[in-house]
């Protein structure tokens, strides 16, 4: 029979690889926690209309990303999540958290788009997303700016810039896109395949290009600054000057925007300076028109999402990854009459806080060593049947290499004090 393979671009994520999420995903629930801010689980699958009305018909996402099929058990039409924001909004409403209350959100998980796998870009990625409901104030897009800056310093990374722009309100945007298409229309001959589909239907979008041979044509286009109300201007001057204040460096970047069209004044990416085409680790921005729009009451939100495996990427370009750490103590039995002994010790062991294995298969001493060796342990303890009748073990120091002796009473004391030297 031929072997099932794993769907292309899902990735199935091995022990060698899963005790750095592991580590990772301890690290983001601290440092979330230590900002107040709670966590919320949401459905992987959802009604396709939720990502149709939220991000958009016209958006790459929804174009020609989105994963979407039929339930055949009922018709319904349904979608796996391609990010996690429509989600958590819906669920915000759905269940009226937002009666007299703020809400600052948290959720970690699988997304879905169908796109060209490649390095940093999968079907299946992780994405870390971060939502605050029911704030009016550049005070809080400062906070979640700087949670993030706070969050690459304490994961000791460095070489990530921080770009920032202002996408004004609904109002101006409107404005501006006029202005924008009738730029374009100037120039349609030189417009790529992409653009031009964009230009009726999306054109802040064709601002976002990947594609260098529009680089021109898209610098010479009018800035969108240039249509700002004194309003949206003031938040924006607000927001900056306190991002200063902080010693928070950014960049100012006049043609970053979100091609969704809830998105309004702040909007933020994260670049990494090493990772090339997949180079955005985290976006976000303000969203105060989504919760309306999803059926709500007028309400204001602010957020952000991080790619964790681009994060990962990206630790591992700098070099942070940790080591994996393996268990304090190996214990390897000989004689079926010294099993539950082994289980013994292996159930005090682990009472007093180390982490222990025991042998289960057959290999020989020599070889069990040799692998206890590689595999780190601090102590391996051996019970044979001569053991067992004087009531001792035999504990072997895997860095000294040095063998004892021990008495059964003294065993759990002996290795606690010198554990501890070790350390
Ligand atoms: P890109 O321009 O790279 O396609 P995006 O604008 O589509 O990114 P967002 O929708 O803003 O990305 O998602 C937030 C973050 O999620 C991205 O900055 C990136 O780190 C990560 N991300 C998005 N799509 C993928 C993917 N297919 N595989 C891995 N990570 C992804
Ligand atoms: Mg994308």
């Amino acid at each position: 029979m031929n072997k099932i393979k794993s769907v292309k671009g899902m990735n199935d994520i091995l022990p060698n690889e899963s005790y750095i999420w592991l580590w990772l995903e301890n690290k983001l629930t601290n440092w979330l926690s230590s900002y107040g801010y709670k966590n919320i689980r949401t459905p992987i699958i959802e009604d396709s209309s939720l990502f149709l009305r939220s991000i958009g018909e016209v958006t790459d996402i929804v174009e020609k990303e989105l994963y979407i099929f039929t339930d055949r058990l009922n018709g319904d039409t349904l979608a796996l999540r391609p990010e996690g924001t429509a989600g958590c909004t819906r669920s915000i409403i759905e269940h009226n958290l937002l009666y007299n209350s703020i809400q600052k959100l948290w959720y970690i998980g699988q997304m879905f788009r169908h796109e060209r796998p490649q390095k940093g870009r999968y079907r299946q990625f992780h994405q870390l997303g971060v939502e605050v409901f029911g704030l009016m104030t550049h005070n809080i897009d400062v906070e979640l700016i700087l949670m993030v800056e706070d969050l690459f310093k304490q994961l000791c990374l460095q070489e990530i810039e921080l770009q920032i722009n202002c996408l004004g309100d609904i109002n101006e945007r409107n404005i501006y896109k006029q202005n924008l298409v009738e730029y374009f229309e100037r120039y349609k001959s030189c417009l790529d395949e992409d653009s031009l589909k964009r230009l009726y239907k999306n054109p802040l979008r064709i601002l976002d290009s990947k594609n260098e041979k529009m680089m021109d044509l898209i610098s010479n286009a009018p800035k969108l600054i240039n249509f700002l109300s004194d309003n949206s201007l003031s938040f924006y001057q607000r927001l900056k000057d306190t991002l200063s204040s902080l010693n928070i460096k950014f960049i100012e970047n006049l043609y970053l925007v979100r091609g969704l069209d809830y998105y309004n004044l702040t909007v933020f990416e994260w670049v990494s300076t090493k990772l090339g085409a997949q180079s955005t680790i985290a976006a976000g921005g303000r969203y105060d028109l989504l919760i309306e729009h999803l059926g709500g009451k007028k309400n204001y939100a602010v957020g952000f999402a991080i790619g964790i495996e681009r994060l990962i990427l990206e630790l591992s370009a700098q070099e942070k990854l940790p080591e994996e750490k393996n268990s304090d103590i190996f214990i390897i039995n000989f004689g079926e009459k010294t099993d539950i002994q082994a289980f013994n010790f292996a159930i005090k062991l682990r009472q007093v806080g180390f982490k222990v294995e025991q042998n289960f298969s057959d290999l020989s001493l020599k070889s069990l060593l040799k692998k206890a060796d590689s595999l780190g342990y601090k102590f391996v303890i051996i019970i044979g049947e001569t053991e067992l009748s004087t009531e001792t073990v035999v504990l072997k120091n895997m860095k000294t290499t040095h063998q004892h002796i021990i008495k059964n009473s003294e065993l759990i004391n002996f290795i606690t004090n010198n554990y501890n030297e070790e350390k």
